[in-house]
Protein backbone atom coordinates (compact mmCIF):
# COMPACT_ATOMS: atom_id res chain seq x y z
CA UNK A 1 0.00 0.00 0.00
CA UNK A 2 1.13 3.44 -0.95
CA UNK A 3 0.81 6.38 1.70
CA UNK A 4 0.30 9.28 0.07
CA UNK A 5 1.74 12.27 1.64
CA UNK A 6 -0.18 15.46 1.57
CA UNK A 7 1.16 18.84 2.06
CA UNK A 8 -0.74 20.42 5.03
CA UNK A 9 -1.95 24.06 3.55
CA UNK A 10 -1.42 27.21 5.40
CA UNK A 11 -5.05 29.05 6.08
CA UNK A 12 -4.24 31.16 3.09
CA UNK A 13 -3.66 28.59 0.46
CA UNK A 14 -7.00 27.17 2.11
CA UNK A 15 -8.67 30.36 0.90
CA UNK A 16 -6.62 30.39 -2.56
CA UNK A 17 -5.50 33.78 -1.57
CA UNK A 18 -1.98 33.27 -3.25
CA UNK A 19 -4.07 32.12 -6.59
CA UNK A 20 -6.01 35.21 -6.19
CA UNK A 21 -3.79 37.67 -5.90
CA UNK A 22 -0.91 35.75 -8.29
CA UNK A 23 -4.52 36.20 -10.68
CA UNK A 24 -5.20 39.98 -9.96
CA UNK A 25 -1.44 41.33 -10.08
CA UNK A 26 -1.88 39.99 -13.92
CA UNK A 27 -5.07 41.65 -14.52
CA UNK A 28 -3.57 44.94 -12.92
CA UNK A 29 -0.35 44.37 -15.36
CA UNK A 30 -2.38 43.96 -18.22
CA UNK A 31 -4.82 46.93 -17.52
CA UNK A 32 -1.95 49.00 -17.89
CA UNK A 33 0.29 47.68 -20.68
CA UNK A 34 0.35 49.09 -24.22
CA UNK A 35 -2.93 47.81 -26.03
CA UNK A 36 -1.90 45.81 -28.62
CA UNK A 37 -5.42 45.53 -30.30
CA UNK A 38 -7.72 47.71 -32.56
CA UNK A 39 -9.97 49.48 -30.44
CA UNK A 40 -13.03 49.25 -32.36
CA UNK A 41 -14.85 51.63 -33.10
CA UNK A 42 -13.15 54.66 -31.73
CA UNK A 43 -9.89 53.37 -33.87
CA UNK A 44 -11.49 52.58 -37.39
CA UNK A 45 -9.57 50.63 -39.92
CA UNK A 46 -7.65 53.01 -42.12
CA UNK A 47 -8.27 52.43 -45.99
CA UNK A 48 -6.74 53.24 -48.38
CA UNK A 49 -7.47 52.96 -52.08
CA UNK A 50 -6.31 49.23 -52.49
CA UNK A 51 -9.15 48.66 -49.90
CA UNK A 52 -11.71 46.34 -51.52
CA UNK A 53 -15.02 47.70 -49.32
CA UNK A 54 -18.62 47.01 -50.91
CA UNK A 55 -19.52 47.56 -54.73
CA UNK A 56 -21.49 51.19 -54.97
CA UNK A 57 -22.85 52.59 -58.27
CA UNK A 58 -21.55 55.44 -59.92
CA UNK A 59 -23.66 58.68 -60.36
CA UNK A 60 -21.79 60.37 -62.55
CA UNK A 61 -21.67 64.54 -62.74
CA UNK A 62 -24.92 65.19 -64.51
CA UNK A 63 -27.31 62.89 -61.87
CA UNK A 64 -27.43 59.98 -64.27
CA UNK A 65 -26.33 56.37 -62.91
CA UNK A 66 -23.38 54.96 -65.53
CA UNK A 67 -25.00 51.60 -65.34
CA UNK A 68 -26.51 50.58 -68.94
CA UNK A 69 -28.12 47.48 -67.22
CA UNK A 70 -25.74 45.40 -69.54
CA UNK A 71 -26.14 42.53 -66.73
CA UNK A 72 -22.48 41.49 -66.79
CA UNK A 73 -21.93 42.21 -63.33
CA UNK A 74 -24.38 40.11 -62.44
CA UNK A 75 -23.20 37.18 -64.15
CA UNK A 76 -19.63 37.46 -63.17
CA UNK A 77 -20.39 37.87 -59.51
CA UNK A 78 -19.87 34.49 -57.52
CA UNK A 79 -21.71 34.32 -54.88
CA UNK A 80 -24.98 35.33 -57.34
CA UNK A 81 -25.71 38.14 -54.83
CA UNK A 82 -26.57 41.01 -57.41
CA UNK A 83 -30.06 41.38 -59.33
CA UNK A 84 -30.82 43.69 -62.03
CA UNK A 85 -33.58 44.50 -63.71
CA UNK A 86 -33.31 47.00 -67.06
CA UNK A 87 -35.81 49.64 -68.78
CA UNK A 88 -35.39 51.83 -71.49
CA UNK A 89 -34.45 55.66 -71.50
CA UNK A 90 -34.52 58.56 -73.02
CA UNK A 91 -31.18 59.50 -72.49
CA UNK A 92 -28.27 58.44 -75.21
CA UNK A 93 -27.66 55.45 -73.40
CA UNK A 94 -29.97 52.72 -73.99
CA UNK A 95 -30.68 51.29 -71.29
CA UNK A 96 -30.79 51.39 -67.21
CA UNK A 97 -31.33 49.85 -64.19
CA UNK A 98 -34.94 49.96 -63.20
CA UNK A 99 -33.76 47.47 -60.38
CA UNK A 100 -30.70 46.36 -59.08
CA UNK A 101 -29.94 44.94 -55.65
CA UNK A 102 -26.88 43.88 -54.21
CA UNK A 103 -27.47 41.09 -51.16
CA UNK A 104 -24.47 42.50 -49.04
CA UNK A 105 -24.82 38.90 -46.61
CA UNK A 106 -24.06 37.20 -49.81
CA UNK A 107 -21.34 39.56 -51.15
CA UNK A 108 -17.92 38.09 -50.81
CA UNK A 109 -16.30 41.07 -51.83
CA UNK A 110 -14.35 39.63 -54.40
CA UNK A 111 -14.31 42.67 -56.78
CA UNK A 112 -15.56 40.23 -59.90
CA UNK A 113 -18.57 43.20 -60.69
CA UNK A 114 -15.64 45.66 -60.72
CA UNK A 115 -13.21 43.99 -63.16
CA UNK A 116 -16.30 43.02 -65.54
CA UNK A 117 -17.79 46.49 -65.96
CA UNK A 118 -17.22 47.54 -69.54
CA UNK A 119 -18.89 51.02 -68.44
CA UNK A 120 -17.00 51.90 -65.65
CA UNK A 121 -20.47 51.99 -63.65
CA UNK A 122 -19.05 49.70 -60.39
CA UNK A 123 -16.82 50.01 -58.15
CA UNK A 124 -15.24 48.69 -54.65
CA UNK A 125 -16.30 51.90 -52.15
CA UNK A 126 -13.84 52.10 -49.22
CA UNK A 127 -16.93 51.23 -46.92
CA UNK A 128 -16.66 48.49 -45.19
CA UNK A 129 -19.20 48.38 -42.09
CA UNK A 130 -22.04 46.64 -42.48
CA UNK A 131 -24.41 45.94 -39.62
CA UNK A 132 -28.47 46.40 -39.52
CA UNK A 133 -31.80 45.00 -37.43
CA UNK A 134 -32.92 42.57 -40.19
CA UNK A 135 -31.02 40.14 -43.64
CA UNK A 136 -33.88 41.78 -45.82
CA UNK A 137 -32.64 45.50 -44.47
CA UNK A 138 -28.61 44.72 -45.91
CA UNK A 139 -30.20 44.18 -49.79
CA UNK A 140 -29.04 47.17 -50.62
CA UNK A 141 -31.26 48.77 -53.35
CA UNK A 142 -30.30 51.15 -56.57
CA UNK A 143 -30.82 54.32 -53.69
CA UNK A 144 -28.36 52.19 -51.08
CA UNK A 145 -25.40 51.73 -53.67
CA UNK A 146 -25.77 55.42 -55.97
CA UNK A 147 -22.53 56.93 -55.06
CA UNK A 148 -21.46 60.29 -57.11
CA UNK A 149 -17.98 59.21 -58.84
CA UNK A 150 -16.16 62.36 -56.62
CA UNK A 151 -17.17 59.95 -53.95
CA UNK A 152 -15.19 56.56 -55.66
CA UNK A 153 -12.47 58.65 -57.54
CA UNK A 154 -9.59 57.12 -55.36
CA UNK A 155 -10.82 53.80 -56.45
CA UNK A 156 -10.96 54.74 -59.79
CA UNK A 157 -7.43 56.18 -60.58
CA UNK A 158 -6.32 52.98 -58.64
CA UNK A 159 -8.08 50.63 -61.15
CA UNK A 160 -7.50 52.84 -63.91
CA UNK A 161 -3.38 52.48 -62.93
CA UNK A 162 -3.30 48.85 -62.56
CA UNK A 163 -5.46 48.28 -66.22
CA UNK A 164 -2.42 49.89 -67.36
CA UNK A 165 -0.73 46.79 -67.33
CA UNK A 166 -2.38 45.42 -69.68
CA UNK A 167 -2.21 47.96 -72.55
CA UNK A 168 0.79 47.62 -75.32
CA UNK A 169 2.31 50.31 -76.36
CA UNK A 170 0.42 50.59 -79.35
CA UNK A 171 -2.72 50.45 -77.43
CA UNK A 172 -1.68 53.81 -75.57
CA UNK A 173 -0.94 55.47 -79.00
S1 LIG B 1 -17.86 42.03 -54.97
FE1 LIG B 1 -17.98 39.94 -55.79
S2 LIG B 1 -19.53 38.95 -54.53
FE2 LIG B 1 -19.78 41.16 -54.20
S3 LIG B 1 -21.31 41.78 -55.68
FE3 LIG B 1 -19.32 42.09 -56.67
S4 LIG B 1 -18.94 40.17 -57.78
FE4 LIG B 1 -20.58 39.76 -56.31
S1 LIG C 1 -21.56 45.41 -65.61
FE1 LIG C 1 -21.62 47.64 -65.23
S2 LIG C 1 -22.99 48.45 -66.78
FE2 LIG C 1 -23.32 46.25 -66.73
S3 LIG C 1 -25.02 45.94 -65.31
FE3 LIG C 1 -23.16 45.78 -64.09
S4 LIG C 1 -22.75 47.83 -63.31
FE4 LIG C 1 -24.23 48.02 -64.96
Amino acid sequence: MVIVKRKTLSFSERLYLPEIVRGLSITFRKMFAKRVTRQYPEERLETTEVTRGQPRLVVNEDDSIACVSCGLCEAACPAYAITIDGQETDRFIEREPERFDIDMLRCILCGFCEEACPKDAIYMSDELELADYSRAALIYDIEKLKRPKSALEQRIGYVNKINQRWQTPSSTS
